[in-house]
């Protein structure tokens, strides 16, 4: 087994409850750490669907140590992200960061860091899937995990398909997603997802469905554009070289009309009839939009007895206004299998388990708060900016384009990756090493 990242000459045995994002990413430092790792993912195949998702540089630099960076012929595996804008409404620019002249090569040279990623949901799991495989690790497919039982400290963990199949290991690792079921088992007290008060859209659109040459051009360029107003939230970026276009929608749920589920096309066309006319055309040239209401959850990594911990968004669900869900995702991933290489017996596995739960509840915490100032932030800079037909109703207030740039400090283009009072992130959360913090972590407290 390849064993280059870790220490461990006693492996352990892994479960891993789900093979989405993060239960593959974990199955990777796992078996980088010198352990064995078997996954047990519910869904036959993995899912042929999804839309885009996002790494801020905190997670690119961990896809790529983990060897995730390889192009793939035609579409590319990931599209290297040159800027992030925020911009009003009508997509006059608010803030912008340049993160690399040309998303190539000069990216991994700014301060030392790869830029943001882009993927298609389905090319990244696959990606993820070759590679926890290569590296040793089973994902089993079509295998739902039921039931799981870490009474006897002697036995190890024992978990139960819905087959009747059981598997022993020496850990757990809990991957469902936001509405995972063994959280609440392994959890003293229940942790269940609440609701954020905003609906939530996915979109993607394909480049052959596109009429409009100010879309095309938006495509062509590799740059993520993020639009607020009305407290409502728009982030839209091209993925798969351009191929496709992700777009995320997120709007107060009290906006929207009574009853208007059905179509959520015409929903969403009505919303932005008055914002940037980029906005429309990408509704019109959509081909497929996903609604949901949008969910978080408080972050939980550990059982109290430390025989199962939670990665992902079982751990941590968050809203995506700093784009750092899936690069939390993968730090819990890093941060166990970074500690686990340091684990040459069950016996430490308490020790290791506490010392991932400490990291990564405070980092969640710290990014949870930060996600908290941001929204805030927008719904600020969006206060009584309204440009649609309520704009003239009595007593309504409209804003300039100017009178709305003036509500917060302009910056434009910048070669920081920003802090919270001029930029889009600030340089602690970019940064982040999950590694490095885990190796420092455990030589201050050793177990
Ligand atoms: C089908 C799908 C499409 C998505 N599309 C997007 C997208 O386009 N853009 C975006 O930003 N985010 C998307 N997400 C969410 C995104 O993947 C997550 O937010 C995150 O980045 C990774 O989360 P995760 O792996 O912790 O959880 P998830 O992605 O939710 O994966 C959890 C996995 O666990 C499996 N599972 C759950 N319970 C069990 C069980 N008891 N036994 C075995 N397996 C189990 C599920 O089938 C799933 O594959 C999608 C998620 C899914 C599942």
């Amino acid at each position: 087994m390849a064993s280059f990242d870790g220490n461990s000459d006693s492996p352990l045995h892994v479960l891993v409850v789900g093979g989405g994002l993060s239960g593959l990413a974990t199955a990777i430092s796992v078996s980088l750490a010198g352990h064995r790792a078997t996954v047990f993912e519910a869904a036959p195949q993995p899912h042929p669907f999804g839309s885009g998702v996002v790494t801020c540089p905190n997670g690119t630099r961990l896809l790529s140590r983990w060897g995730i960076d390889e192009d793939v012929p035609d579409t590319g595996n990931h599209t290297s992200i040159a800027g992030w804008q925020l911009c009003d409404p009508l997509g006059t620019p608010l803030r912008q960061v340049l993160i690399a002249g040309d998303g190539g090569d000069d990216a991994k040279a700014h301060q030392g860091s790869l830029p943001p990623w882009t993927f298609h949901r389905v090319n990244l799991q696959l990606a993820l899937l070759r590679r926890a495989q290569e590296l040793g690790a089973t994902v089993r497919f079509g295998a739902r995990v039921t039931g799981l039982d870490d009474e006897d400290d002697d036995a190890g963990v024992t978990i139960q398909l819905e087959s009747g199949e059981t598997h022993q290991g020496d850990l757990v690792v809990i991957a469902e997603g936001t509405n995972s079921r063994l959280r609440n088992v392994i959890l003293d007290q229940p942790v269940d997802p609440v609701a954020t008060g905003y609906v939530a859209y996915r979109i993607t659109v394909d480049r052959s469905m596109v009429h409009d040459p100010a879309l095309v051009t938006f495509m062509n360029a590799a740059g993520i554009r993020t639009w607020v107003g009305k407290g409502s939230y728009v982030s839209a970026f091209p993925m798969r070289r351009g191929a496709q276009l992700s777009m995320m929608v997120l709007i107060p749920h009290g906006q929207l009309p009574h009853g208007a589920t059905a179509a959520p096309e015409q929903e969403l066309k009505d919303y932005f009839k008055k914002w940037d006319t980029l906005l429309p055309s990408m509704i019109d040239a959509a081909q497929r939009v996903n609604k949901w209401a949008a969910m978080h959850l408080l972050p939980e990594h550990c059982s109290p007895q430390g025989t199962c911990i939670l990665v992902g968004d079982a751990a941590n669900t968050m809203s995506p206004f700093l784009n750092q869900g899936l690069s939390l995702d993968l730090e819990d991933a890093a941060t166990i299998g970074c500690l686990l290489g340091h684990v040459h017996s069950t016996s430490q596995l308490p020790a290791a388990t506490a010392l991932y739960a400490r990291l990564r509840n405070a980092q969640a915490k710290r990014v949870r708060e930060e996600t908290a100032i941001f929204e805030k932030q927008l719904r600020d800079m969006a206060g009584g900016c309204i440009n649609d037909e309520e704009s003239s109703a009595p007593g309504a207030r409209s804003c300039s384009k100017l009178e709305y740039a003036q509500a917060t400090s302009v910056h434009t283009t910048s070669t920081d990756f920003g802090d919270r009072t001029g930029r889009l992130a600030p340089e602690w959360m970019w940064s982040y090493d999950a590694y490095a913090e885990a190796e420092a972590a455990f030589k201050s407290d050793p177990f």
